[in-house]
């Protein structure tokens, strides 16, 4: 099955300066590699979302005040809108950089929707915390939501995984009360890790109770914990919803070098869950599946579980090495030493004093996620 790719220079506009974790050298280290590693990928330039489509999630007021705050003259009230913090620092043609990244997600949705391609990688976006009037957490538009609520507008029933290691708080807000949109979020325990939220109990609300699924999990997880839990709750979950398309959020965050959050992920199971997902998507949708970006601050662990994704999602042989004159050339510009091989060393443990209690813990959870839920599902 042919995988459309989408990409833009325009994403890399997104920018919140050099000292912000979510850096467009992301996306720049990403698209050399990808390029360097000489592989074919149908690869399209999405336009730009308008106004309007933003206008579908989130509400006017909100994207008045991101307009004046990119066009240089901040409203006074701006921080009340989560614009000018810390995490969300202004910048000039910042409404146009999001919307570069909503377009591409949106685009990949219509793209699905006409039936011009089944599955669709989306090189970019995954902007998961942004909700109706509040940009949170680096998301100033969610990408997401718009292109869900684009499927929901054409009578689809859809599926949003977030695998990102921080609850998928916005896109869950957005969608709470539809029976149409399940979504599932795999992540670092709010009790430990921003945003704070996606306990077991947010199920949905009004006809949508029982279409919000969270599996909040504790720290310092490792991969044999997670993946049980995965396997126990989300095929489960997707076979008795029975959605006709799956938004994935691809987080790379949840890799145990990430300088933000505290799981214990390695790429071995980054690439089991791709598989996971792929299956899902062919199992229960008809292959219809939308992929995005998403967290991921570690810079070398990130790019390769992406390069990883894009190959996988578009059929393509897993190379051992990376190529030389990448690695060179991004040491050279990083100043640091860079993983020269696409996965982790296969061998790498951890030392984790609760490793039993852990697991336990994590299998409660999802259990209790189970016990909660599928009452309501029949
Ligand atoms: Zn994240």
């Amino acid at each position: 099955m042919s995988t459309t790719v989408l990409s833009s220079p325009r994403y890399r506009d997104y920018d919140f300066g050099p000292e912000h974790p979510f850096s467009p050298v992301r996306l720049e280290m990403l698209m050399d590699l990808l390029e360097h590693l000489d592989v074919d990928l149908d690869m399209v330039e999405p336009p730009l979302a308008s106004t309007d489509d933003i206008l579908t999630v989130h509400a006017e007021k909100f994207v008045r005040q991101v307009e004046a705050a990119s066009g240089g003259t901040p409203g006074a009230a701006m921080s009340r809108y989560g614009l000018g913090t810390a995490d969300v620092p202004i910048f000039d043609g910042m409404d146009e950089a999001a919307r570069s990244l909503v377009g591409g997600t949106l685009h990949g949705a219509e793209r699905i929707e006409q039936g011009e391609a089944t599955r669709v990688l989306q090189l970019g976006g995954g902007l998961h915390h942004a909700q109706e009037k509040l940009a949170s957490g680096f998301c100033v538009y969610n990408d997401l939501s718009v292109a869900i609520q684009h499927l929901r507008d054409a009578g689809r029933r859809v599926a949003y995984l977030d695998i990102d290691v921080h609850h998928g708080d916005g896109v869950q807000a957005l969608h709470y009360d539809d029976p149409n949109v399940l979504t599932i979020s795999l992540h670092e325990s709010g009790r430990y890790l921003f945003p704070g939220t996606g306990t077991v109990h947010e199920i949905g609300k009004g006809a949508g109770e029982g279409t919000s699924l969270n599996v909040p999990l504790e720290p310092f997880t490792e991969a044999d914990s997670y993946l049980d839990v995965f396997e126990r709750v989300v095929p489960y979950a997707i076979e008795n919803f029975m959605p006709e398309v799956m938004v994935v959020q691809c987080g790379a965050d949840a890799h145990f070098s990430d300088p933000l959050a505290d799981l214990l992920l390695d790429t071995h199971v980054y690439e089991t869950l791709f598989d996971h997902i792929f299956d899902l998507a062919d199992d229960h949708c008809n292959g219809r599946l939308l992929l995005t970006l998403g967290g991921g601050y570690q810079m070398d662990a990130t790019v390769r579980i992406w390069t990883l994704l894009a190959l996988k999602a578009t059929g393509h042989p897993i190379p051992d090495a990376l190529p030389d004159a990448w690695l060179a050339n991004w040491k050279e510009r990083l100043g640091e030493d860079l993983t020269p091989t696409l996965h982790d060393a296969p061998d790498k443990t951890f030392d984790i004093p609760r490793k039993e209690t852990i697991y336990q813990q994590n299998q409660r959870v999802s259990k209790r996620v189970l016990e909660l839920l599928a009452p309501l599902w029949y």
